[in-house]
C-alpha cells in the first residue's frame, strides 16, 4: 500500500470513525467481560471458601474452648482411618514451630515456609500452583488462634481453576469475534454513512474544476444528508440561474445597446464632418438624447427583468386595490387611445385586492395596455377586466387586434422577442417578458390565447389579500 494512501486512510474521517466506535466496542466488551468474568469467578471460589471457613470455624471452636491439645486430639482422630485425607491442616505454636501437619499424599511439594509466613502476617487466602504441567492447585485460609497458635486449612481446587481458565478463554474467543465483526461492521456502516458526504465533496471538485451542471445524487432516504444533497443542489440550482441570468443579461446588453450606440455614433460623425447649422446641431442632439433614452430604458429594463427571474427584485408588498390601479391606468392610456380611434373599455368589481407592490402592478398594466392599443386598429375596443377567483385577483386585458401568429405564442415572453409584423411599430421586445417575471416574482402568472386577424387576450394572475404572495 502506497504511503500517500496509507495517509488518507489514516485521514479519512470514515477510517476517525471506525476507529473512535472501535475503540468503545472494544473497551465496553472487554468491561463488559471481565466484570462478568469476575462475578463468576468469584461465586465460583466462595464455594470452596466457605469448607474452608466453616472448617476455620469449627477448630477455632474447640481450641477455644477445649485447648490446642485437645483441637490437635480432635483432629489426628478424625483422620486416623482416613489414610488419604482430602483436605490439608497445619498448626504452629505462637513461635511458629509445627504442632501438627496433615497432607494428603499429594501435597507433599506444598511450601510449607512460605505458607507458615503467610499465616503469621494473617494473609487470608493463599493460592498455590504446583509447577509444571499436570500439578495440582491448592488454596489455604489461616487463622490465629485464641491461645496465640496458627491454624492452616487447605483445599485442592484444580477442578475449579481450570474452570475458570477455560472460561477465560471462552470469553476472550467471545471477545475477540465479537471485535472483528464490531470494527467490521462499523467500517461498512461508517463508510455507507459518509458516502453522501464523499459524493458531495466530489460534486463541489467537479464544480471547482468548471463543470456547474455537477449534482450531488440524491439517494431517497429521507434522512439529514439527503437533505443536505437537495439543499446544496437547489442551492446549486439558483446559482446557476443567478448566472444564467446575468449571462444573459450581458448578451442582451451587449446585443441591445450595439443599435442605439451605433446610431448615435452616426449622428455625432455627421454632425462633425458637416458644417451644420444651429437647428442641425440642436436636431443632432436630440436624436443622441433620444438614443440615450432608448439605451437607459433597455438597461433598466434589462436589469428589471434579471432581478425579478432570480429572485433579487425588491417588491413592496402591501394591500393593492386592484380595481383602483386598472381605472388609473386605463385614464393614462385614454389620450392615446383616442387619438388612435380606439375604444378603452376599464371594468372591474370593486373590492378587488391583492397582495403586491402597486408600481409594479402599474408598469405590467401599462405594458398589456400598450401593447394592446399598439396592435389594434382605428375603431377596436380594448377591454380590462379585473375579478376575484379560487382566492387570486385575475385581471383580462383583450384587445381586437391583429393577433398573434400561433408560432409567436411560446416565444412572445422571451426576452427581446418580437413578432415579425411587430417590427414596424415601436418597442424593445421587452415589455412582455418584463411582465411575466414581475407577476412570478408576486407568485402570479400570465396566459394569452390569440387569434390572428381576431385579436389577443392576455389574462394575469396575482395572489388575493389571504393568499401568500411572492
Ligand atoms: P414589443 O416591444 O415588441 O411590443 P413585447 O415583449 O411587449 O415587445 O411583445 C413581444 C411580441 O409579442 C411583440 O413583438 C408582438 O409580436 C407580440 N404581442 C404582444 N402583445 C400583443 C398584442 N396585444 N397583439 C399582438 N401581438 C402582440
Amino acid at each position: 500500500m502506497s504511503s500517500s494512501l496509507l495517509d488518507r486512510i489514516r485521514h479519512s474521517t470514515a477510517s476517525k470513525l471506525t476507529a473512535s466506535y472501535g475503540f468503545l466496542y472494544i473497551a465496553s466488551s472487554l468491561f463488559l467481560f471481565v466484570i462478568a468474568y469476575m462475578l463468576l469467578a468469584n461465586v465460583v471460589r466462595a464455594q470452596d471458601q466457605k469448607l474452608l471457613t466453616e472448617k476455620l470455624n469449627e477448630y477455632g471452636y474447640i481450641e477455644r474452648t477445649k485447648g490446642v491439645g485437645a483441637l490437635i486430639e480432635f483432629i489426628r482422630r478424625d483422620n486416623e482411618e482416613d489414610t488419604e485425607p482430602d483436605y490439608f491442616v497445619r498448626i504452629l505454636d505462637p513461635a511458629r514451630r509445627e504442632l501438627l501437619t496433615i497432607a494428603p499424599p499429594g501435597w507433599s511439594a506444598v511450601p510449607k515456609e512460605e505458607l507458615d509466613t503467610q499465616a503469621a502476617e494473617g494473609v487470608k487466602w493463599y493460592l498455590w500452583e504446583q509447577p509444571g504441567l499436570g500439578g495440582g492447585v491448592y488454596e489455604f485460609s489461616s487463622r490465629k488462634l485464641a491461645s496465640g497458635a496458627f491454624l492452616i486449612v487447605g483445599g485442592d481446587v484444580k477442578q475449579r481453576e481450570e474452570l475458570l481458565a477455560e472460561f477465560q478463554r471462552i470469553f476472550l474467543g467471545i471477545t475477540i469475534t465479537v471485535v472483528v465483526i464490531g470494527v467490521g461492521v462499523g467500517a461498512v456502516l461508517a463508510n455507507r454513512t459518509l458516502a453522501p458526504i464523499r459524493d458531495l465533496i466530489s460534486t463541489v471538485n467537479s464544480i471547482g474544476r468548471g463543470s456547474m451542471a455537477a449534482r450531488v445524487p440524491t439517494r431517497g432516504t429521507d434522512d439529514e444528508l439527503d437533505e443536505l444533497a437537495s439543499l446544496f443542489n437547489s442551492m446549486l440550482e439558483r446559482i446557476s440561474l443567478l448566472i444564467q441570468g446575468m449571462r444573459d443579461a450581458l448578451d442582451n446588453v451587449a446585443h441591445d445597446l450595439r443599435t442605439p450606440l451605433t446610431r448615435a455614433k452616426a449622428v455625432v460623425e455627421t454632425a462633425l464632418q458637416s458644417n451644420l447649422s444651429k437647428q442641425g446641431l440642436r436636431e443632432a442632439l436630440m436624436d443622441i438624447a433620444e438614443e440615450n433614452e432608448r439605451i437607459r430604458t433597455t438597461l433598466n429594463t434589462l436589469m428589471d427583468i434579471s432581478e425579478a427571474e432570480t429572485g433579487t427584485m425588491h417588491l413592496s408588498l402591501e394591500r393593492v386595490d386592484v380595481a383602483g390601479l386598472i381605472e388609473e391606468s386605463a385614464e393614462i392610456y385614454e389620450y392615446l387611445a383616442q387619438e388612435k380611434g380606439i375604444i378603452l373599455v376599464p371594468d372591474s368589481s370593486p373590492g378587488l385586492y391583492a397582495v403586491a407592490d402597486a408600481g409594479r402592478v402599474r408598469q405590467v398594466l401599462a405594458n398589456l395596455l400598450d401593447n394592446a392599443l399598439k396592435y389594434s386598429k382605428p375603431g377596436g375596443q380594448v377591454f380590462v377586466t379585473g375579478w376575484n377567483e379560487d382566492g387570486q385577483v385575475r385581471v383580462l386585458v383583450r384587445d381586437e387586434g391583429e393577433g398573434i401568429p400561433g408560432e409567436d405564442i411560446p416565444r412572445i415572453f422571451e426576452r427581446l422577442y418580437r413578432g415579425d409584423k411587430s417590427r414596424s411599430h415601436r418597442g424593445l421586445g421587452l415589455g412582455l417578458s418584463l411582465v411575466k417575471a414581475v407577476l412570478k416574482a408576486h407568485g402570479g402568472d400570465i396566459q394569452v390565447t390569440s387569434e390572428v386577424g381576431k385579436g389577443s387576450e392576455f389574462v394575469f394572475s396575482l395572489p388575493g389579500v389571504g393568499q401568500p404572495a411572492g
